[in-house]
C-alpha cells in the first residue's frame, strides 16, 4: 500500500510526531467520537492513560500538553503555537478545559492524566486509552496507538489490520523498491512521476502543486524562524539554540567561505539545527517523516535550492514526491517509529528520503535514486533512540545535521555510479526492520538506555 506524499509530510507542531502530534490527534478524535454519539454535552469527566514509550518519555516529548490541547479540540495542522501555549496555561491554572472547544469540564491533570510506565498495550509501544464518564455514570472508552509520523490507529483499525491512511485507487501501486523500479522501467517514468500519477487519483495537478509548495513553504518558514530565535530550549536540559550564532558566523565573516570549500556543510548544519531547535521548542514543523527527524529533508532541500545550479520550483516538487515515495516503502515494510525500531526509523529514513529526493532533483535515473536511498539507510542501520531526559534535543538536534550531510554524501555517491549496486533498497529496509526487532527495548524511545542514562541531566 503506497501512502500519500501528504500523509508523510504533515504540517504540525513539535517536539514529536509520535508523542505530540499523534496523542493530540487521538484526543481530538476521541472527543469528536463523543460528539457524534451525542455524549459530549453530558460528559463530566475525561481520563487519559498513557502506556509504554508514551508514558516513559511523554513528559519530555510534551505528550501531556498535547493531550490537553487535543481534548480542547486543537489539531496539530491548524494549531497556532503561541495560542496553544496560552490555552495550556489557562487549563492548568483553572483546572478546567472545554472539551472539543465547547463543553467545559473540570480536568485535574494529576488525577486524570496518568503515565503508566510499567504497562504496555498489546499492539504498539505508543498506546493510550481515553475514558469519558457522564454525570449519570455512563462511560465511553477508546484505545488509540500513535504509530509514527503523527499517524494514529484505533482498535478497530488494528483488528482489520487496516492502514491508518491512504488506501485510494492508484494507477501504480507498489510495495517494494523492486516494484517501483519495474514500474519506472516499464512506463518510462521517473519515481516522482509515479508518485504524482498516484496522487492524481485523488487530486488535480494544480492541487498537488499547491500542497507541495505549501510543504516547501512550511519547511522554509521553519528554517527561517529557527535561525531568528535565541536562548535556551525548554525542558530543563539547558540546551542552547545554536542556529542563530552559526548564522551570524556564516554571514558576518563571509570571506571565510572563500578560503574553506567545506563552508557549504556549515550551511546544511545550520538549516538542520534551525528546524530541530524549532521542533524542540514546540514550534511549527513538517513531519519528514517524523518530527524528531524533521530537519534533514528541509536542510537537504535548501541545499538543492541554494547550492546547486539550475535548481527550479519543479525540481523542489520532484524532490518531495520522490522522497515521499521512498518514505512510503519504509513505512509499509518496516517502521518510521523510534519506539518500534529505534532512530534508524526516524533519522535513518529521513536520510534515505532526502538522499533520494536530492538525486532525483539533480536528474538522477530511478536506479540512481534507489541507490541513493539505499546508501542513506545502510549507514544508519542500528541507530538507537536514547533521548536524554526524554527530550527531543540530545542527540536528536545534532543527529539531524549529521543526517543531512550524510544524505548529500549518499546522493553524490549514487550520482557517480550507474545505478547498479550490490545491496538493494529492499534488502536494507528488511535489514532495518529485523535490526529494529532485535534491538533491546531500552534503545527504543524509552530513555532507559544509551545517552539517556550515561549523560547526567543538570
Ligand atoms: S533519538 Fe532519534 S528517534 Fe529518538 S527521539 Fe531523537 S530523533 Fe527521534
Amino acid at each position: 500500500m503506497v501512502c500519500s506524499t501528504f500523509d508523510l509530510f504533515k504540517i504540525g507542531v513539535g517536539p514529536s510526531s509520535s508523542h505530540t502530534m499523534g496523542p493530540m490527534t487521538a484526543a481530538c478524535r476521541f472527543v469528536e467520537a463523543l460528539r457524534e454519539k451525542n455524549l459530549l454535552e453530558r460528559v463530566e469527566r475525561v481520563e487519559c492513560d498513557l502506556y509504554g514509550s508514551l508514558a516513559l518519555t511523554g513528559k519530555g516529548h510534551a505528550t501531556d500538553r498535547a493531550v490537553l490541547l487535543g481534548l480542547a479540540g486543537e489539531r496539530p495542522d491548524r494549531i497556532d503555537p503561541d495560542a496553544a501555549e496560552r490555552l495550556v496555561f489557562a487549563i492548568r491554572e483553572t483546572g478546567r478545559l472545554k472539551l472539543g472547544g465547547s463543553h467545559a469540564i473540570a480536568f485535574d491533570e494529576a488525577r486524570d492524566l496518568r503515565f503508566n510506565q510499567r504497562e504496555k498495550l498489546p499492539h504498539h509501544s505508543n498506546g493510550m486509552r481515553f475514558t469519558a464518564t457522564t454525570a449519570d455514570g455512563e462511560s465511553e472508552s477508546a484505545v488509540y496507538y500513535s504509530v509514527g509520523g503523527g499517524a494514529v490507529v484505533d482498535e478497530s483499525d488494528v483488528a482489520r489490520n487496516a492502514p491508518p491512511e491512504g488506501g485510494w485507487d492508484m494507477p501504480f501501486p507498489f510495495s517494494s523498491g523492486e516494484q517501483l523500479l519495474a514500474i519506472a522501467g516499464r512506463e518510462e517514468l521517473a519515481i516522482a512521476d509515479i508518485a504524482r500519477a498516484n496522487e492524481r487519483a485523488g487530486l488535480s495537478d494544480e492541487e498537488i502543486d499547491i500542497r507541495l509548495d505549501a510543504i516547501d513553504a512550511a519547511m522554509a518558514a521553519c528554517i527561517d524562524r529557527g535561525i531568528g530565535q535565541t536562548g535556551i530550549l525548554p525542558g530543563g536540559l539547558n540546551v542552547k539554540r545554536r542556529a542563530p550564532g552559526l548564522y551570524r558566523l556564516l554571514t558576518e565573516r563571509a570571506e571565510r567561505a572563500l578560503q574553506d570549500p567545506l563552508t557549504v556543510i556549515d550551511w546544511v548544519n545550520l538549516w538542520a539545527l534551525a528546524v530541530n531547535e524549532e521542533n524542540a521548542a514546540g514550534g511549527k514543523v513538517v513531519t519528514a517523516p517524523t518530527n524528531g527527524a524533521a530537519g534533514i529533508v528541509p536542510a537537504v532541500l535548501r541545499y538543492y535550492q541554494r547550492f546547486t545550479p539550475r535548481a527550479t520550483q519543479n525540481g523542489t516538487r520532484v524532490f518531495l514526491l520522490t522522497a515521499a515515495a521512498i518514505g512510503s516503502l519504509f513505512k509499509e515494510n518496516a517502521s518510521i517509529s523510534g519506539a518500534e525500531v529505534g532512530c534508524q526509523g526516524e533519522v535513518g529514513v529521513a536520510c534515505s528520503m532526502a538522499a533520494a529526493g536530492l538525486t532525483a532533483a539533480l536528474g538522477g535515473t530511478p536506479g540512481q535514486v534507489e541507490n541513493a536511498a539505499e546508501i542513506g539507510m545502510e549507514h544508519n542501520l542500528g541507530l538507537t533512540c536514547d533521548p536524554v531526559g526524554g527530550l527531543v534535543q540530545v542527540p536528536c538536534i545534532e543527529r539531524n545535521a549529521v543526517g543531512a550531510v550524510k544524505a548529500i554524501e549518499a546522493s553524490r555517491l549514487a550520482l557517480v555510479g550507474d545505478g547498479s549496486h550490490r545491496v538493494s533498497l529492499d534488502q536494507v529496509i528488511e535489514t532495518m526492520r529485523k535490526t529494529g526487532l532485535d534491538m533491546n527495548e531500552r534503545y527504543k524511545e524509552t530513555s532507559l538506555g544509551g545517552l539517556a542514562v550515561n549523560v547526567v541531566e543538570c
